[in-house]
């Protein structure tokens, strides 16, 4: 019997010149976490790819999963190891193929990454081929085949698939740095966290809940949100903030049409005291231009004007229905619709302005303590954590902050 691995492709990362070999040992210790308790194997790197050896009781086709879900994967193919000989390749063909029974017609597709192999790639396609039609029911196929059989002969061994897990593409997290995501409960903002996490960042959450004036539905369902995105590895923490208190004032003391705009710049500034503490470079939101009426040009620009790092909304020229085509896809959709009240909606007049401006919101703020609802703010937040390899917690927190656990 041939021993058997998780192959692992990754395309954007080699692109990377001078990082890659940064990359390349990020990506590794990535997978190597993601699989931790299914195999101890070493994650090796061979010429251009990653590959998990498992032994025999070690569920290949989970660890192909876990591996594919890691960002900075194009695919994970559950690889059948051989010698470079025609005997062992033929007979590791015809293995992988069983894997797939549906399949009527196939091609081979041979790449040798050294060429010290005597057989050409083309060659060795129509050898193998050979051997699989005289030894299947099968049929050769080379423009729409049902499966391909890939051969990678690769240093001193060849790895034989049929089956491709497709990966979510990205980078590997940890090689774009840190960012604070406003994580509601909603639709949005996770599949917001989730751009940020594929394309290589950390993600801290900040969640702001109506509690004490009201429930704590939004807490429990976005720290059950973190944990659909945790095969992806990329959320390391979020913090909740009990923000129900802080919204009565605002909304005591601010016109109804501006509260929103002055609960987003209070949430802005919270944030920004999370991101410092973590070493974070950039704020990130859900919001998509126009989706509702807060998401204007004009209100957008009304609460940057409090923020002091970049405030990036990767969502800002998606569909709606884009959007939960890929929270669907990324695993949140389903908690996102299940019932609970946002704590915007607190306190909210009919007609909230669309069209404020920054003077306008600023004059409304100077009946307000900022400095001190901020710190207020801060103080109550409470933290959980989610595994993450890539992430180093702060060794220090703003007095108060504690740990969700007790919880
Ligand atoms: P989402 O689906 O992400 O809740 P939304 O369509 O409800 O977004 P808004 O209510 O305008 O849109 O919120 C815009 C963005 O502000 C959100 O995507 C999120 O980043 C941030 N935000 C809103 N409410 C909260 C909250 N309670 N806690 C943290 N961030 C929030
Ligand atoms: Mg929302």
């Amino acid at each position: 019997m041939f021993e058997r691995a998780a192959l692992i492709h990754y395309h954007e990362i080699g692109l990377k010149g001078r990082n890659r070999a940064v990359f390349e040992r990020r990506l590794r210790d990535n997978l190597q976490f993601a699989v931790r308790d299914l195999t101890a194997e070493r994650v090796e790197r061979i010429s251009s790819r990653l590959l998990v050896r498992v032994a025999g009781d070690v569920p290949l086709d989970e660890v192909c999963e876990r591996c594919a879900a890691t960002p900075g994967v194009t695919y994970a193919a559950p690889a059948y190891i051989t010698s470079r000989s025609a005997a062992d390749m033929n007979a590791a063909a015809l293995l992988s193929l069983r894997e797939v029974p549906d399949a009527r017609t196939f091609a081979v597709r041979s790449r040798r990454s050294n060429t010290d192999h005597p057989v050409a790639s083309r060659e060795m396609n129509r050898l193998i081929g050979q051997h699989i039609v005289d030894n299947t029911g099968l049929s050769v196929d080379l423009s729409h085949p049902d499966v391909q059989c890939s051969v990678e002969v690769v240093e001193g061994e060849a790895y034989l698939f049929s089956r491709r897990f497709p990966g979510v593409g990205g980078l590997p997290v940890g090689t774009a740095g840190t960012v604070v995501s406003l994580l509601s409960a909603g639709i949005d903002s996770p599949v917001a966290t989730w751009r940020l996490i594929k394309r290589g960042a950390v993600a801290v959450g900040v969640h702001f809940s109506g509690r004490p004036q009201t429930n704590d539905a939004s807490e429990r369902l976005v720290l059950e949100i973190g944990e659909a995105l945790e095969p992806y590895g990329g959320l390391a923490r979020i913090y909740t903030v009990p923000f129900g208190d802080l919204q009565r004032e605002i909304s005591l003391a601010a016109p109804p049409d501006l509260r929103v705009l002055l609960y987003r710049r209070l949430m802005v500034r919270v944030a920004e005291r999370f991101a410092a503490v973590e070493r974070a470079k950039a704020l990130v939101t859900g919001e998509s231009l126009g989706q509702v009426a807060s998401q204007t040009l004009d209100n957008i620009a009304a609460v940057d004007d409090v923020a002091t790092l970049p405030i990036l909304r990767p969502l800002i020229g998606t569909d709606k229905l884009e959007i939960i085509a890929e929270a669907r896809r990324v695993g949140t959709y389903e908690l996102s619709t299940q019932e609970h009240v946002d704590c915007c909606t607190l306190f909210m007049p009919r007609t909230p302005a669309t069209h404020a401006t920054v003077a306008e919101v600023r004059v409304a703020e100077e009946a307000l303590e900022i400095e001190r609802m901020v710190r207020d703010a801060v103080a109550t937040a409470e933290y959980r954590d989610f595994p993450c390899p890539a992430y180093r917690a702060p060794k220090h927190l703003p007095d108060g902050v504690t740990s969700a656990k007790g919880r």
